[in-house]
């Protein structure tokens, strides 16, 4: 793989792309709510699905490698940054439209923007979603979910690109949902456009269930502090937070990034966390909770780019 991205190759990027939205060597602490992460070679925002496939192939024929991001709000991106492209979704990604019950839209849209979209043609089934801070591609990839919902009970369809600028649509039944797993962990296809099936719904019933979660959310989660989240993923039957909070490890700090004191299944930034400090609290986190519990913690935040 050819991890230098030299003068030459951005020139033959800015022959697809214009040069205002290629930012070289741009810090990727700007691009996730952890407010943590190294530069990026070259950070590219694509304006069309035709524009995307040709950064692909010529990312594909120039041997260099390409990183996918959403919002960022489930990366832990490493202090040495990230070698080759970071391509993310902005606006051109993210339109929104309606056809029945059906929603159809963008990548790039955020979730929030989604539910209350729905919510606002008294379409119901996406109401858990409001206070996820993704995009909607993200959310699709990770099966994003909370309450009593997730991504899986609402996509319908995908249309997404391979590595090597083919346009692909797969079914609900061909994605491999799972408890925070799709499909989409293990093809490296990219997700551009997602079709949702929602059912119509009372307008009231909607809106009282998104309050309530919101309410609930600003209640127990750290909101005020960058983060990304769940740091692990639920073992089956039990609460990873509940395992950290009883194993004592609230306000265990390494550096700057803190076990929240509020949520001990979040990790905190308290300021100027490196994502060297943020691994070190997960593996002693991991460390502790599986010697006093026996569980052993996997994270459900995604670790990319390299150690310093
Ligand atoms: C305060 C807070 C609360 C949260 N609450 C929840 C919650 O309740 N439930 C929950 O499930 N999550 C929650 N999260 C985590 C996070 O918001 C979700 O996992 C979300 O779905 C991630 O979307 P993203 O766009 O930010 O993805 P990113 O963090 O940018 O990326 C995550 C992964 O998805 C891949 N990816 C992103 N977009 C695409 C695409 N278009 N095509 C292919 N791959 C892609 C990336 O390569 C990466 O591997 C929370 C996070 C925060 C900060």
């Amino acid at each position: 793989m050819n991890c230098k991205i030299d003068e030459q190759l951005l020139e033959g990027l800015r022959k697809i792309i214009p040069s205002e939205r290629i930012l070289t060597n741009e810090p990727m602490a700007r691009h996730t709510t952890f407010r943590i992460g190294g530069i990026a070679d070259a950070f590219v925002l694509p304006s069309s699905t035709e524009e995307l496939t040709q950064i692909l192939k010529f990312a594909k024929e120039s041997d260099i490698p390409v990183t996918i991001l959403g919002n960022g709000s489930n990366v832990l991106v490493l202090d040495g940054g990230i070698r080759g492209l970071v391509i993310s979704f902005g606006k051109p990604f993210s339109n929104i439209e309606r056809d029945g019950t059906r929603i159809k839209a963008g990548a790039g849209a955020t979730l929030g923007t989604v539910s209350l979209f729905a919510a606002s043609h008294s379409l119901s089934g996406l109401e858990f979603a409001v206070g996820i801070p993704g995009s909607l591609g993200g959310a699709v990839f990770m099966n994003a979910g909370a309450y009593d919902g997730e991504m899986s009970q609402v996509v319908q369809a995908v249309t997404a690109v391979t590595p090597d600028g083919e346009i692909v649509r797969y079914q609900k039944d061909e994605m491999e949902f799972g408890y925070r797993n799709s499909a989409f962990q293990k093809n490296s296809r990219i997700i551009c456009e997602i079709e949702l099936e929602l059912m119509e719904g009372d307008p009231g019933a909607i809106q009282e269930k998104m309050t309530d979660y919101t309410r609930r959310r600003m209640e127990k989660q750290p909101l005020d502090k960058p983060s990304a989240g769940s740091t692990f993923k639920r073992p089956p039957g039990l609460f990873a937070g509940t395992l950290i909070d009883e194993t004592g490890l609230k306000g265990f700090s390494v550096g700057d990034a803190q076990v929240s004191e509020k949520h001990a299944g979040f990790v905190v930034n308290l300021g100027n966390a490196t994502a060297a400090d943020v691994l070190d609290v997960i593996s002693e986190v991991k460390k502790r909770v599986q010697a006093r519990t026996g569980v052993l913690l996997e994270p459900e935040v995604r670790i990319i780019g390299e150690k310093n």
